[in-house]
């Protein structure tokens, strides 16, 4: 934490006012991505920015760095309107985003073409931030040549060469190894404490709470539909940090709590009206790790009930796969997160007393009676004379209410959990839904 003995806040670097994006569907309904969003990030904090897949956090760093506008709303950066790109705001992509065809000192360099800086000049400054970030010697590699942390290090140094005094990074290092990614995320650490990048402040966007509790002096929170900011916990501990610290520890729950809450976990938030409606974004839950975690809580001391944070580290999950499936397991009424605990229903410990064909029966039903889409699937095939629907046919509904890539998305994991729960078939050659084949279904009646 930066020491402010004069007790007055330190200068906004960018200040964000009522942010609000739209996005227009397939069917020209406007949705709004991102709502009333208030931010300012003031000179010597980093801030990280955690929420779920779709919550509108890398729309909103794009907002920041001007690379789109917002439709209401202001964006100040040092004090005056942001009406575009500036130089002074620099961004790293979790996909790296170098060119190919370009070495490592070219790829360095095209911040500093940009803003029209001499080539001599342009030379000196890319050869002092491949330097800075541990890359000397690579200056003619082709991004190809080298491993995923080291073209993460370049995508830095792309960003460092231009001596920003806002440094946005998109989950850029949620693509590397954990190790990699650690180490890397330590350099950065290393570098801010230094003050050698000379940078003012940096937003790190997350899904990994750990990373968020490590590496900020404060962390936002969004939640979903649309992105708007839930709540800001600040992080009162000096870096280095270590993670095995119980009050660093005790942070990292009350973020799981706040997280999961911002997720419409917790009982009696009207989640499951939400999930009424065909168009909800259902989680990107693996069926296997949602049984592991129920199995788990099947083994937990606490008779059902386990800490999330803990339970990750058990299941050897991530976060963004943690999250995805505790949501699902609410969903289908298995299990309910109250205060960063997750808790098996009386119907998710039968679950997990059952064997695999039973499962699947009980699975089935919850999905029908809890999933509005594969229900509606389920009576559009009853409907159907031949029992036949075509995937194209669901898609075009749910392009109503969500964007085309998200509606597959969306479709997919329906179609899942559904042949899983033999709800329905799919034939995959053809894109069709049927009725469930008699043979395959021991649940009839
Ligand atoms: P996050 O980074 O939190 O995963 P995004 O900002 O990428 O979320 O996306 C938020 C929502 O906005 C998603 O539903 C996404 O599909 C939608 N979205 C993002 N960009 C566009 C676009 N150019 N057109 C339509 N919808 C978009
Ligand atoms: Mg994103």
């Amino acid at each position: 934490m930066t020491l402010n003995p004069t007790n007055r806040p330190a200068t906004p670097v960018i200040e964000l006012r009522g942010v609000s994006k739209m996005f227009r569907t397939a069917d020209h309904v406007d949705r709004a991505v991102l709502e009333g969003v208030d931010l300012t990030l003031r000179e010597g904090e980093i801030v990280a920015m955690l929420g779920k897949s779709g919550s509108g956090k890398s729309t909103l760093l794009r907002i920041m760095a001007g690379l789109v506008g917002a439709e209401h709303g202001e964006v100040r950066f040092r004090g005056s309107r942001l009406t575009g790109t500036a130089e002074g705001i620099a961004m790293v992509f979790q996909s790296f985003a170098l060119f190919p065809w370009l070495t490592v000192q070219q790829n360095v360099e095209l911040g500093l073409e940009a803003q029209g800086v001499a080539r001599a000049e342009r030379t000196r400054r890319a050869e002092a931030a491949i330097d800075m970030i541990g890359l000397s010697g690579f200056n003619s590699a082709l991004p190809r040549e080298l491993s995923g942390g080291m073209r993460q290090r370049v995508g830095i140094a792309r960003a460092l060469v231009t001596e920003p005094d806002l440094l946005l990074m998109d989950e850029a290092f949620s693509a590397l190894d954990v190790l990699t990614g650690e180490t890397l995320r330590d350099e950065m650490l290393d570098l801010w404490e230094s003050g050698r990048a000379n940078i003012k402040s940096i937003l790190i966007v997350s899904h990994n709470i750990e990373e968020a509790v490590m590496m900020a002096d404060r962390i936002v929170i969004l939640a979903s539909d649309p992105g708007r900011i839930r709540a800001e916990v600040p992080v009162p501990f000096a870096r280095p940090r270590n993670r095995d610290d119980a009050q660093v520890r005790a942070l990292i729950d009350e973020v799981y709590t706040l997280m999961t809450s911002a997720a419409g976990l917790e009982p009696r938030v009207p989640v499951m009206t939400a999930s009424q409606q065909i168009g909800y974004r259902l989680p990107d839950a693996d069926i296997s790790q949602m049984e592991a975690i129920l199995d788990l809580l099947h083994e937990s001391p606490f008779f059902g009930r386990a800490d999330l944070p803990h339970l990750a580290n058990e299941a050897g999950l991530t976060d963004d796969e943690l999250l995805p499936a505790c949501e699902a397991l609410h969903l289908l009424g298995l299990a309910n997160i109250e205060r960063g605990d997750i808790i098996a229903t009386p119907l998710g410990r039968t679950y997990y007393d059952t064997e695999p064909p039973e499962r699947k029966v009980l699975f089935g039903k919850q999905l029908l009676t809890n999933v509005a889409l594969a229900g509606h699937i389920r009576r559009e095939l009853e409907a159907s004379p031949d029992g036949e629907v075509g995937e194209e046919a669901v898609l075009r509904e749910l392009e109503a209410h969500l964007e085309p890539d998200e509606a597959k998305r969306v479709l997919t994991i329906a179609i899942g959990w559904g042949r899983y729960g033999e709800v329905y078939s799919y034939a995959f050659h053809g894109g069709m839904l049927t009725l469930p084949q008699p043979e395959a279904s021991e649940a009839d009646g």
